[in-house]
């Protein structure tokens, strides 16, 4: 058994961490986690870590649910993995009903990948196809319309259309050109508002943009609600359904990228329902499966669906799949996860959870170096800001949110930044004296480093 030096050390020679600057990683005492129980994680030294991010926002019910433990165990009695290239499997069939009785209705096709990026590449090339050869579709439109501030995930697709400059510039030479919409982001509105000023003007502009690009744009790409990895921008209401009428009465098809809000995250089990709207594709991942296995679904509509059925030889079909496209084993995690869902009455029992969270991050709000603190369902962004009064940010090289979540551990919470917004995002199943803990340390956290 290795001991947590000898991992410390093994990963610091040969592991190379997602989104991370390795010469700073190299420099730290590595957190290694050992195990988790409900909303805690725990390390190789035995200390207890409240999850305060849902390892990145997809262990929806915490770690070890006995009853999705159970169901993967049985699941690897029968089989674990199989192609769906030429064969179905029991599991992943099962799933795809579930997902269709649950999803906003219309939506009806489900196609199995492996990550939200993936969810989303399928996405963007099934749109695209459909409209290079659907009789309903129209070859003139190949321009995909997202959002600045935007993230779809970190494939070549999904990059092209996302809206992060730290993220995404460097590969510009390599990415496919699209046009990008102004984030609806008040606290910083790039239309130089502020509440009482606001006349909605993001809704304008993206009418412009849809009337100039319009007529030769295959899809819009919007994540619903909830611009997650920029920082928890929340769209003012009434947003997503406007950008809904644009593209119909544009003939644009709408992608719904729900992998970081779906599953309950928002306060409804899919963010799009809060403004009743049926995207054409919505993207699925992160909490599909409880932060079990590696799953995702991108879901479209029979007219899409359709638009690519035809004889072999008319080459209409998607000729898209990976390798564990459909695995068993994720998509019994995925079936025992929407069982959890209902057995346990997780949504009625999280609306008294985010009431909890408001109160509590209100009091927050007072703190000097609190800008804003944005919230949805149980979807958390506290940015903070230098000055408040000219919302200056601190300069980059402070790292004043990294170090807020260094130091938020010290009191037995993981919390993770973007920039200088602080992210929370708890499991669903987290109680109420966890959000007192989960809130007691990220204002401790704060105020230490920056006071
Ligand atoms: N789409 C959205 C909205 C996301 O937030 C993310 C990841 O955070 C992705 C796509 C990419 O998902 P993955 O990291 O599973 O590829």
């Amino acid at each position: 058994m290795s001991t947590t030096q000898d991992l410390q050390t093994i990963d610091r020679t040969n592991v190379w961490h997602p989104f991370t600057q390795m010469a700073e990683w190299v420099q730290q005492d590595q957190l290694i986690i050992e195990s988790g129980k409900d909303n805690w994680l725990i390390d190789t030294e035995g200390n207890r870590y409240l999850d305060g991010i849902s390892s990145l926002w997809t262990n929806v019910h915490g770690h070890c649910v006995p009853e999705i433990d159970n169901a993967v165990q049985e699941q690897l009695g029968k089989i674990a993995h199989t192609t769906m290239l030429g064969l179905a499997n029991v599991p992943a069939t099962e799933l795809a009903k579930r997902l269709v009785d649950i999803l906003p209705q219309g939506l009806t096709r489900v196609f199995y990948s492996d990550s939200g990026s993936t969810a989303v590449e399928v996405a963007l090339k099934i749109a695209f196809q459909f409209q290079q050869q659907a009789e309903k579709g129209d070859p003139n439109r190949i321009k995909f319309i997202s959002m600045q501030n935007s993230y779809h995930g970190d494939t070549i697709g999904s990059v092209a259309v996302g809206g992060m400059d730290l993220f995404h510039a460097t590969y510009k030479h390599m990415l496919f050109q699209g046009e990008k919409v102004l984030s609806p982001y008040c606290y910083r509105c790039p239309f130089g508002k502020e509440k009482a000023t606001c006349d909605h003007e993001c809704f304008q502009h993206v009418e412009d943009v849809l009337s100039e690009h319009g007529s030769t744009a295959a899809a819009f790409v919007i994540e619903p609600l909830v611009q997650g990895a920029a920082g928890q921008i929340m769209h003012p209401e009434g947003y997503l359904a406007h950008v809904r009428e644009l593209c119909t009465r544009h003939n644009v098809l709408l992608i719904a990228d729900e992998v970081a809000v779906g599953f309950g995250k928002t306060g409804t089990m899919f963010a799009c329902e809060q403004e009743n709207i049926t995207p054409d594709i919505i993207c699925l991942a992160k909490g599909i499966s409880a932060g079990y296995l590696p799953l995702a679904a991108t879901v479209a509509s029979e007219e899409i669906y359709n638009g690519f059925l035809g004889k072999h030889e008319e080459f209409k079909t998607f000729f898209h799949g990976h390798t564990y496209t459909g695995n068993p084993l994720a998509c019994a995690a995925a079936i025992a996860n929407l069982d959890y869902f209902e057995n346990n009455n997780v949504m009625e029992k999280l609306q008294p959870k985010i009431a909890h969270l408001q109160n509590r991050l209100n009091a927050m709000q007072e703190l000097e170096h609190v800008g804003e603190i944005r919230i949805r369902g149980i979807m958390t962004g506290i940015e903070l800001v230098k000055d408040k009064g000219s919302k200056a940010s601190f300069e980059a090289a402070a790292k004043i949110g990294h170090r807020v979540c260094m130091e938020a551990r010290k009191y037995g919470v993981i919390i993770r930044n973007l920039g200088d917004v602080i992210i929370l995002m708890p499991p669903l199943s987290i109680s109420l004296s966890e959000i007192d803990l989960l809130c007691d340390a990220t204002a401790k956290a704060i105020s230490t480093v920056t006071e």
